[in-house]
Order: structure tokens, then C-alpha cells, then sequence
């Protein structure tokens, strides 16, 4: 099967559209955006308009429905922007929020879906600590059932939307030690007991917002408990499975891009009265 069979007409309109969006809303300000270090808030909006933050969501909410071959698609022309920090921000709700809609209840999804596809609310993933990332079933942020709460205490680092998310997915210890006492909860922005530390500087990606969240005695409602207490490692593993495919595609459009930059100076560029291209070792460096 050749990669083009993988997508149908339904996946070409998708790939005109985040094209044309990125064409439009994103290229003429994307430099000024990486070195300010953000983007405005408004472009969640633009891109909720346009449809690109529903690709994937589940249909009762107005989103596309699972379609990976239509992520992929728009992810790969979405990586065309040429910053794959705006690319993450943006696309923080990829991570975040299908926990939410497979195994949330009825009035969480209800409540947090539309208003992260509709771009009015961001969503972010919080799992990993200071402590380390890799090794997930070690994770200390510790979440004690107190009544009808649970009371988190510990810290992540590294969160995509750390800083402007709204809603966040977080990963807690409920357990024993081990993969088998993990669970998720979602936790508001306003929680009391719950603050955003440092907007983290980057040696790339700078138009993402990454950072540092802590917990000292937040008090997070038991209904806000995403899938099974002690069940969130499954969960967890499970929506990796799609932000890996998403990184890989994000690599190799970005490598494709590099690809095509290159091409394009090489028979611009002159030197010694002919054009790069015209040199054998570019050529063979380049092939
Ligand atoms: C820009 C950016 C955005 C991020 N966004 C998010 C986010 O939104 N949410 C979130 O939760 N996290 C996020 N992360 C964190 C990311 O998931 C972690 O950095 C990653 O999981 C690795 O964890 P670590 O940095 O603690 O490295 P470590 O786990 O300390 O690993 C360090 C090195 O050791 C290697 N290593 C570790 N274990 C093994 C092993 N068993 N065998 C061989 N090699 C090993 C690793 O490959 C790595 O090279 C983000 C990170 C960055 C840089």
C-alpha cells in the first residue's frame, strides 16, 4: 500500500485547510513569535474556527470523530509553520484532553471538551516531575483521599502549556509504589494550593509555553478523577501511543523541511560563478 491510499479526499480538505491556516494566521508572524517566546491566545480561537483543534474528537462534541490518518495529515502540514514550539502549544489539547473524553465522567467531558476544542479553554498533560520523566511508575506527586477531595502534593516540570493552560491532566500517586498506584486527576487553573512556577527557557521550541507546576496541599474534588483510581498508568501509556505517532510525523515533516530549504538555497546560492547545486559534494551531500 503506497502512503497516498492512506488518505482519502476528506484528508486532502483537511490538509488545504491547516495549509491555508498556517499560510494566513501563522507565517507572517511566526519569527516575532518565537523570539517574544509565545503566540497570541487568539490564535486557539482561530484555529477552533478553522476546525483543526476538533480533528480527532469524539462526534457528540462536534469534533471529527478518531481518525489518525486526518492528525496525521494536518500534523504534517501544521509542522510547515516552521515552529514546532507554536506546533505543541497549540496542539497541548492532543495530549491532554483524550484522557478526558475516553475516561472522564459524563459532566467532566461534558464541561471541559467543547471548551478546549472550541479554543476558549487550553488544555495540558502534566506527568513528569523533577525527578524524571522516562520512568513514569516512579512518580512521587502524592494524592491523599480526605472526604469527597483528594489532597495533591509534589511538582512537574517540563508541562507543555504549563503557564496558559486552563485545564490540567495530571498524573498522582493514590497507590503503593510502581506502576499500579497511579492515577490521573484533573486539576483547574484557581485550585487553591495548586501555582504555576517558571515559564522554562528553552534551547529551542521557544514559542511554547513550558513549566514548572507545583502542589502543596491542593485540594481536588474526587469527581475530578480521570478512569480508575490506581488504573492511570494503563491510561497513560495508552495516550502515548498517539503522541508518539505525532512526534514522529513531526520529525520527519521538519527533517522534510530542512530538506526543502536546503534545495531551495543550493540554486539560489552562488559561489565561484555557479550556483551551490552545480558543486558535485552538495549534490552528493543533499542525495
Ligand atoms: C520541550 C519539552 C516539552 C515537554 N512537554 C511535556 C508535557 O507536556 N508533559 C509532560 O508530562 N512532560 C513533558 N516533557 C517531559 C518529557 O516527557 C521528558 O523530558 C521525557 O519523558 C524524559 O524525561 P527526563 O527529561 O526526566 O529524562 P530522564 O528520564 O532523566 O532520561 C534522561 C536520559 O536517559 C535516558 N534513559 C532513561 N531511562 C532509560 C533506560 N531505562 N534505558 C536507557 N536510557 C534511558 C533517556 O532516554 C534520556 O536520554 C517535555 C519535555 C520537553 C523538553
Amino acid at each position: 500500500m503506497s502512503a497516498l491510499e492512506y488518505f482519502n479526499d476528506t484528508h486532502q480538505m483537511v490538509r488545504e485547510t491547516v495549509r491555508k491556516f498556517v499560510e494566513r494566521e501563522i507565517l507572517p508572524h511566526v519569527d516575532d513569535w518565537e523570539e517574544a517566546g509565545e503566540f497570541p491566545r487568539e490564535l486557539y480561537h482561530k484555529a477552533a474556527d478553522a476546525g483543526i483543534l476538533s480533528i480527532n474528537a469524539p462526534e457528540e462534541f462536534g469534533g471529527t470523530g478518531e481518525d489518525v490518518f486526518m492528525k496525521v495529515a494536518a500534523c504534517e502540514e501544521l509542522v510547515r509553520c516552521s515552529s514546532g514550539g507554536l506546533c505543541a502549544s497549540l496542539g497541548s489539547l492532543d495530549i491532554g484532553l483524550p484522557p478526558i473524553w475516553k475516561w472522564g465522567s459524563d459532566a467532566m467531558k461534558q464541561k471541559v471538551v467543547p471548551e478546549v476544542i472550541g479554543g476558549q479553554k487550553i488544555s495540558a498533560l502534566a506527568i513528569t516531575e523533577p525527578n524524571g520523566g522516562s520512568d513514569v511508575a516512579n512518580l512521587r506527586t502524592r494524592a491523599v483521599r480526605d472526604g469527597d477531595h483528594y489532597v495533591v502534593n509534589g511538582a512537574k516540570t517540563f508541562i507543555t502549556s504549563g503557564v496558559r493552560a486552563d485545564y490540567y491532566t495530571v498524573a498522582v500517586r493514590t497507590g503503593d509504589k510502581g506502576y499500579g498506584g497511579i492515577s490521573l486527576l484533573l486539576v483547574e487553573k484557581g485550585t487553591p494550593g495548586f501555582s504555576v512556577g517558571r515559564k522554562l527557557k528553552k534551547m529551542g521550541w521557544w514559542a511554547s509555553d513550558t513549566a514548572e507546576l507545583f502542589f502543596e496541599d491542593c485540594r481536588v474534588p474526587a469527581e475530578n478523577l480521570i478512569g480508575p483510581e490506581n488504573g492511570g498508568f494503563y491510561c497513560i501509556m495508552s495516550n502515548f501511543q498517539m503522541e508518539r505517532l505525532i512526534l514522529a510525523v513531526t520529525a520527519n515533516s521538519t527533517a522534510q523541511l530542512a530538506l526543502d530549504e536546503a534545495m531551495r538555497y543550493v540554486k539560489e546560492r552562488e559561489a565561484f560563478g555557479r550556483p551551490l547545486a552545480g558543486f558535485q559534494v552538495t549534490r552528493h551531500k543533499l542525495a
